[in-house]
């Protein structure tokens, strides 16, 4: 059974009463509150009975709870070991849950699935209530999971989800977007109220979920290389596709013979990267591969 009583103020309050827990604002500790975005979350993962779940930052355990009677296994890796005591009481009543006290920025992903696999445990599902100081970088990392991985939901700040959909031209366009676009589909679940959590951050947010693809639909060559096109695109977003290009490949290939790569696969050099959509950047590694490898 769904632990309600997770979601409610009083139960928190009590908890963290208790155990005399203080939120720390540095790890992003905004406990959710609010049944009905817990469960609008655990409906976007389409969970079956024999899902693997891995959650990032347990928190009090709320999703953790919630999620558990409707998979074979949880497994939540949470830094903050001061919530021992307080989770050893909000998920005793559950046992198929594993709570792993580590910084997830230092977990060796891939490790950690391959272990994983060889249990015969498949983490198809990631969820994740993100602290806002590492859920880009972090995204990125589960990104590179593709492979082993359907469904990403993550809860982060509104900002944060917008960069991760935009397209070419908007304001949030950048990097990370074209990172997620690549091994990705991601789609806004729903816009979140700052009211949904205790204690209330200061900004907005969004449940996002990134559908991986089990094909990627854009062929872009060598992926270092389109990575550092797109990186040298994005260093300097004020500056000409020529000049940040040529800046960056300054020891690679020679200011004309990218002019003549740009010529052929007709995109204006004069333009500046960060109006480049996906299939552009990946037109252009390709071409590129092909002159650096003569
Ligand atoms: N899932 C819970 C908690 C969300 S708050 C809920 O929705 O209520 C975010 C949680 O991530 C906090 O418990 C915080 O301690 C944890 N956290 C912060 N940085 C982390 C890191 N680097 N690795 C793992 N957990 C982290």
């Amino acid at each position: 059974m769904n632990n309600p009583k997770l979601t409610s103020f009083q139960e928190v309050i009590r908890l963290l009463t208790k155990y005399n827990f203080k939120c720390k604002k540095r790890l992003g500790q905004n406990f959710l509150i609010d049944q009905n975005i817990l469960q609008i979350i655990i409906n976007s993962l389409k969970l079956n009975k024999e899902d693997c779940i891995l959650e990032i930052g347990t928190g009090m355990g709320t999703l953790t709870s919630a999620l558990s009677p409707l998979v074979r296994q949880v497994i939540s890796i949470e830094k903050d070991k001061k919530l021992d005591p307080l989770l050893k009481e909000s998920l005793s009543p559950y046992n198929n849950i594993e709570i792993i006290f580590e910084d997830i920025m230092d977990v060796n992903l891939i490790n950690f699935f391959e272990k994983n696999r060889k249990k015969g445990i498949k983490i198809e599902k990631i969820v994740g209530n993100l602290p806002y100081y590492i859920s880009l970088p972090l995204i990125r990392q589960i990104l590179e999971l593709n492979k082993y991985l359907k469904f990403a939901v993550f809860l982060v700040q509104k900002e944060v989800g917008e960069r991760l959909m935009a397209k070419a031209g908007d304001k949030n366009y950048g990097i990370i977007s074209l990172i997620a676009q690549y091994y990705s589909q991601p789609q806004k679940v729903h816009t979140v109220s700052s009211t949904v959590f205790y204690p209330q951050p200061k900004v907005n947010s969004m449940i996002i979920r990134l559908d991986i693809y089990e094909k990627l639909p854009v062929q872009v060559g060598n992926k270092k290389l389109f990575l550092n096109i797109i990186r040298a695109s994005f260093q300097q977003r004020r500056k000409r596709l020529i000049n940040s290009l040529s800046n960056y490949f300054q020891r690679e290939i020679a200011k004309p013979a990218i002019e003549s790569i740009l010529n052929e696969i007709g995109i204006d050099k004069n333009r500046r990267g960060e109006t480049l959509s996906i299939k552009e950047f990946a037109k252009l590694s390709k071409a590129m591969e092909e002159k650096l490898c003569k």
